[in-house]
């Protein structure tokens, strides 16, 4: 343990400033490495694209990448990087959709292993009393969402978004508006095969290897690299109603929020978002919504105002529409929001899980997906959540925002406390994400430099005032901030990384570890 302990973050030698390209070539690359006998290969020449995340602010150049095609080839390359010993300062990145933000699945001078090569075996979907589907760790969710639905069966728990992978989210927790009934994706998932930083590929469950299970979910890529999951699966609706209402008053939309997520399965998926000074919103929304009062939808004005959007969705197939239809209205009369605000659509369920992909579209064709994403993604007890509110809507960020902010609750009992993912102490918690693009070399308020300021604001708001929060996705750069995050896990997390990859070769980009020198 001391002897990992000595390598926590020493200081490191990049400076991890926004904005950093570093330096590398392939001369950085042990040639021992080059001669191993792999299914896959090395490539040496578009070391860039691995140097880069969605993000886009921080690119620190590998030394090679390695595009797997079987398990063995990782585990036989990691493996051999293992035996190099700490003499070696090379280590190692798996690299699923490259959607991190700040550079967690990138390896200065390092190796990146291209997750997305390792295909095969093919997805193999279980339908049985159990359902499940094996996918490899570099899987695409949206791959999986097609695969299972040829058997009428789909995921239970997913992300907004779904164009990244399985290892990739499964290393973070995996949240979105279904984690209320499910648990995140990290609570949904059988078996794992993984490779340690020993090199060793281990089948790990709640029975079979249970610590390495637990701690790889959630666990920011620190113990092992995910080549295989089977992910629990759910019989599939065909369609979904997705519902939209508006509150003016934080308080009501936030106790609307809490009272449905208590109810368990009235609705499939609740989230919520802060909309701050938009001019015709509810117009914008009637492209893909109808407004149950179109007149007085039609007169609402959304502009200087702070408003609270409720989102929930309810999950059926077109012979139970009727029966789905009572169900809603009898849920949306237990609400308080204004009336005149609901707005209502029904679309194919395919069509609502992969919604965002459907803005990715527009946002790239207007050249607005690849700028800045200074995210900010935070995880605030429910106790504190009115405190947080009213400091960061109502002051920090009043008149503008830069991006979709979303805000829903979960539940803490839906997490199985034995994974690595760090959450609030309390059972209810709200996740907050302030998604702001910025605009490149503005120095007005859409500026990279404006929003990162206001999101230290809220940082250090949160701290001043004791608010308990914790970051999802997080991104530290001193041992301190990282022991608070862990708080009394620490120690633990310290332990397992000594038992699984001792030499810090596994996922620099956290900057949690630092490989000895
Ligand atoms: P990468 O960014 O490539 O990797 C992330 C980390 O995991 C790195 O440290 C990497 O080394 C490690 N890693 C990658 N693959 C493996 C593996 N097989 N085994 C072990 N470690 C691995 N998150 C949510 O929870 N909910 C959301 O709704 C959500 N929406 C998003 C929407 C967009 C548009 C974007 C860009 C991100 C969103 N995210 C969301 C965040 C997303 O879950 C994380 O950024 C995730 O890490 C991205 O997955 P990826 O496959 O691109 O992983």
């Amino acid at each position: 343990l001391s002897c990992i302990t000595a390598r926590i973050n020493l200081g490191s030698n990049i400076p991890f400033t926004t904005l950093s390209v570093s330096r590398s070539d392939s001369s950085d690359f042990p040639s021992s490495l080059k001669t191993l006998s792999i299914d896959g290969h090395f490539s040496f020449d578009d070391l860039h694209h691995a140097a880069r995340d969605f993000g886009n602010r921080y690119q620190y150049l590998p030394s090679a990448i390695l595009r797997p095609k079987s398990v063995s080839d990782i585990a036989t390359t990691i493996k051999h990087i293992w035996q190099m010993g700490p003499a070696s300062e090379l280590t190692v990145a798996a690299r699923g959709h490259g959607h991190s933000l700040q550079g967690q699945a990138q390896a200065h001078r390092g190796l990146v292993i291209n997750m997305e090569s390792l295909r095969g075996p093919e997805m193999y979907v279980h339908a049985g009393k159990l359902p499940y589907v094996d996918v490899s760790g570099g899987e695409l969710w949206i791959n999986i969402l097609h695969e299972s639905l040829k058997y009428g069966l789909a995921p239970k728990s997913w992300t907004d978004y779904l164009h990244l992978t399985t290892g990739g989210t499964l290393s973070n927790a995996g949240i979105s508006g279904q984690a209320f009934r499910h648990g995140p994706q990290i609570s949904n998932v059988y078996q794992l095969e993984v490779v340690t930083g020993k090199g060793e590929v281990v089948n790990c469950s709640e029975k079979q290897n249970a610590d390495l299970f637990y701690s790889v979910l959630g666990g920011l890529g620190q113990f092992g690299i995910i080549t295989r999951a089977r992910i629990s699966l759910e019989p599939a609706s065909k369609m979904v109603k997705w519902i939209r209402v508006l509150y003016s008053d934080f308080s009501l939309f936030a106790k609307d929020q809490e009272h449905l997520i208590s109810i368990g399965n009235a609705f499939d998926y609740i989230e919520g978002l802060v909309i701050i000074n938009k001019t015709g919103l509810l117009n914008n929304w009637r492209s893909s919504f109808n407004p149950q009062d179109p007149l007085q939808a039609s007169q609402f004005n959304s502009e200087g105002r702070t408003l609270f959007c409720l989102e929930m969705a309810k999950n059926f197939n077109p012979d139970e529409t009727d029966i789905m239809n009572q169900e809603v209205e009898s849920l949306l009369s237990q609400l308080s929001y204004i009336s005149s605000t609901l707005f209502l659509s029904e679309v194919s369920y395919t069509e609502f899980l992969d919604r965002v992909h459907a803005s990715e579209i527009k946002l790239r064709a207007k050249g607005l997906w690849e700028v800045p994403h200074p995210w900010l993604n935070l995880l605030i007890p429910k106790s504190k959540i009115h405190a947080f509110a009213e400091e960061v809507f109502g002051n920090i960020l009043k008149g503008t925002s830069n991006g979709p902010i979303l805000i829903y609750p979960l539940n803490k009992s839906k997490l199985d406390n034995r994974t690595s993912v760090v959450v609030p102490d309390e059972e209810i918690f709200y996740l907050v994400a302030f998604l702001s693009s910025a605009v490149p070399s503005s120095m007005a308020t859409d500026g990279l430099e404006h929003i990162l300021t206001q999101n230290k604001r809220i940082l250090d708001f949160c701290e001043t005032a004791h608010l308990g929060m914790k970051q999802y996705l997080p991104h530290y750069t001193t041992q301190k901030e990282w022991r608070v995050h862990f708080g009394s896990r620490w120690e633990a997390f310290i332990q397992k990384k000594s038992a699984y990859d001792p030499l810090a070769i596994l996922a620099p980009g956290q900057r949690i570890f630092q490989k000895a020198i």
